[in-house]
């Protein structure tokens, strides 16, 4: 199918990886195996027990062990010939405006829209194709992303929705294998965008449920009046940052959008993985040896933490999607 030329494509070819968790995992060990010969991991977070059932990668004896790290050293025993640079560190406006113009795809292994949108910006910005993934419950969608040949994220999603408006991947959990299916689809386009492929659909979002067999595939077309693709304002590589450290193990945490909280309705769907409860006109979350007090304009102050990158990542997973 991809012949001589095609994998030699592939072998000159550079990968950025964004986040290593279940779906990063899967993608960049099929990435490899398909014969990308350079591949960058970025991840800050550390390999959890938990994380283990869905995963590809990891073992028992990485826990403990920053992901982008234990993940190169698996793939690096998969494929000794490739280049592979693992990066422990949040995903910030700089790192994403320093690596992915140096790729030549970008691929999502995300658990935030936040993040998503800067890598779209970034992405948009030096004209990198990138392939939009996200998984939850029994389901994930996908799509394949090229500046100038089609939509972009914010094509499809304009504005970030206001905290606590949709549920995360934290809360919803996800099934086992559906990670696994949708990194086959996303390294499928991203094989079609190394290789140049004619049969690459820029803008075909591919929506997959396992549990029901659901599949559909539906055609996104470019906005014009799109903030980033069209009017090439890049709010996200550009926003102040949203955090300060205040006295004590304690950091605040601004919402991306402002607008009410449905305080009892996040606490509810919390409520599955810590411990959640409303006090008054504030919900008070335990959650990853952190306490999160989060008010109704949205804003949060971490408690247990004193880094604001991962006070940041804490409130982009729970409570922000
Ligand atoms: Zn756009």
């Amino acid at each position: 199918m991809l012949g001589r030329e095609g994998q030699r494509k592939l072998g000159a070819s550079r990968a950025l990886m964004v986040g290593c968790g279940a779906l990063g995992t899967h993608t960049a060990e099929l990435l490899l195996r398909a014969g990308v010969g350079n591949l960058t991991l970025v991840d800050r977070d550390l390999v959890a027990e938990t994380d283990l059932h869905r995963v590809a990668l990891f073992t028992p004896a990485d826990v403990g062990r920053p992901k982008a790290e234990a993940a190169a050293d698996a793939l690096r025993r998969i494929a000794p010939p490739a280049a592979i640079a693992p990066v422990v560190a949040h995903l910030d406006p700089r790192l994403a405006l320093d690596l992915a113009p140096k790729a030549d795809v970008v691929l999502d292994g995300l658990d935030n829209l936040e993040a998503r949108y800067l890598i779209n910006d970034a992405c948009v910005k030096h004209g990198i194709p990138w392939v939009y993934t996200a998984v939850l419950a029994t389901y994930g969608v996908t799509m394949p992303i090229v500046p100038g040949r089609g939509p972009c994220l914010r094509c499809l999603f304009p504005d970030p929705p206001p905290p606590g408006a949709i549920p995360t991947c934290a809360e919803a959990g996800i099934l086992g294998p559906v990670p696994a299916a949708l990194a086959a689809v996303q390294v499928t386009a991203a094989i079609q965008i190394l290789t140049r492929s004619p049969d690459l659909a820029p803008g075909r979002l591919v929506h997959l449920d396992l549990w029901t067999g659901l599949a559909e595939t539906t055609s996104v077309e470019r906005a014009p009046d799109c903030p980033c693709c069209g009017k090439r304002r890049f709010e996200f590589l550009a926003q102040p940052s949203r955090t300060s450290v205040l006295c004590g193990d304690s950091v605040q945490v601004l919402p991306r959008t402002h607008g009410d909280l449905d305080l009892d309705g996040l606490a509810a769907r919390l409520a599955a993985l810590g411990k959640a409860r409303v006090q008054g006109r504030v919900l008070v979350v335990s959650i990853e040896g952190a306490q999160l007090t989060v008010f109704p304009d949205g804003r949060a102050l971490v408690k247990g933490v004193s880094d604001p990158d991962r006070a940041q990542t804490l409130y982009d997973r729970y409570i922000a999607r």
